[in-house]
């Protein structure tokens, strides 16, 4: 059995937690030492397109280049992260799903925590808004209408192991697939959309309960109360996700957003792309040019349109508290608990409670810069990082 001592985010008690592969005991400490470190379960990111140089959407990724990547994330805070594949041709899926499903299987027969972070897959597309603006830096010519036969075949070359997928409500088909992913434990989540109020509302009620990055991938200009945005925020059976990284949706929305949401149906993902964690330059995501500029956007080369984020989980709940005006506790659970109901990632919805799987992190809080310093990352019982 191993311990760990952390302050609770939650007021100013010091916690001492006992664990193996779970959490066994979380205890209040009577006559606490004063501790700098905090201690939180680790942090979920629903939304990772790659990370440290590798693409997860690459079909050629090597398994060790891949682990290379997690053990860089690691230094991040996140835990566990559903492995994100977006929109390309099926066999440009298929073959990124297999490499991925094949690298979970490989770290897991070797007892690497890799494979437990890898938690699952997200596919983000095909079945998208063709129009400019909803449909992002998605590549037009594979945006392609929903099909359950494709997920099938997707499913089944991925064990099982897509856990969350993200489609435009405005397909007419969209409803039959989403009751039919739902069907099979699959998160339905709303994105890259120009659907209107009727739509939205039919993929909720066969099962959607999720929005992707909301406020990104919209048109530049909507009508002022009647859009897909607000249609979004009103509907009390979708939680949101939010790329706070400071450049994809400004300091107002992200404040508003979430109070309009509430706090406890709105998540942070990263949308982190290969280039996080890497120098700024020209880098290739797939077939499509790409830059890191030095301000931490990624931009497609040569233009100010956005293809994913560069922000590091321990940032984006930093970037939160400041931008939303929120605690630290509020933050900590948007990229926890809240990620966990949402993505249906199993023993993490409950937070700091015995039973639950051993996954913590320790970090610093400067509260003066809203910097978040990761000290400790735990992933099942195993120290993965330490500073
Ligand atoms: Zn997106």
């Amino acid at each position: 059995m191993l311990s760990v001592l952390g302050k609770s985010t939650a007021g100013s008690s010091v916690l001492k937690i006992d664990f193996d592969g779970a959490l066994l005991a979380v205890d209040d400490l009577l006559r606490p030492e004063p501790i700098d470190t905090f201690v939180v379960p680790g942090f979920i990111d629903l939304q990772v397109n790659g990370f440290a140089g590798v693409d997860y959407n690459d079909p050629a990724s090597s398994h060790e280049s891949i682990a290379g990547s997690i053990q860089k994330m690691f230094t991040t805070g996140v835990t566990r992260f559903l492995a994100t594949i977006i929109t390309g041709s099926e066999e440009r899926i298929t073959g990124a799903i297999k490499n991925l499903v094949a690298a979970k299987h490989k770290f897991a027969s070797a007892h690497m925590p890799e494979g437990e972070a890898l938690a699952g897959l997200h596919i983000e597309g095909p079945h998208l808004s063709a129009e400019d603006g909803p449909r992002g830096a998605h590549p037009l010519e594979h945006i392609r209408p929903p099909s359950i036969a494709e997920f099938n075949r997707w499913q089944e070359v991925a064990d099982g192991n897509i856990r969350l997928i993200t489609l435009s409500p405005e397909w007419p088909d969209a409803p039959s697939y989403v009751s039919a992913v739902v069907r099979q434990g699959v998160v339905a989540s709303v994105g890259h959309t120009k659907a209107n109020s009727d739509q939205i509302k039919a993929a909720v009620d066969a099962g959607a309960t999720m929005s992707t990055h909301l406020g990104n991938a919209a048109h530049a200009t909507l009508h002022k109360t009647q859009n897909y945005i607000w249609d979004q925020l009103a509907e009390e059976r979708l939680t949101a996700s939010f790329v706070v990284d400071g450049i994809h949706i400004p300091p107002v929305f992200v404040h508003s957003a979430m109070r309009a949401k509430g706090l406890e149906r709105s998540v942070l993902v990263t949308d982190a792309v290969m280039p996080a964690m890497c120098e700024p330059g020209p880098y290739k995501l797939g077939q499509v040019e790409v830059e890191l500029r030095a301000n931490g956007s990624v931009v497609l080369r040569g233009g100010e349109r956005l293809a994913g984020s560069a922000v590091r989980m321990n940032q984006a709940v930093g970037n939160t508290v400041k931008l939303a005006s929120i605690s630290l506790q509020q933050a900590v659970t948007m990229a926890t608990t809240n990620a966990a109901r949402v993505g249906r990632i199993a023993g993490r919805q409950r937070g700091l409670v015995p039973g639950e799987k051993a996954d913590l992190v320790r970090f610093t809080w400067d509260a003066e810069n809203y910097s978040l310093t990761i000290v400790e990352t735990i992933v099942a019982g195993i120290s993965v990082y330490k500073s």
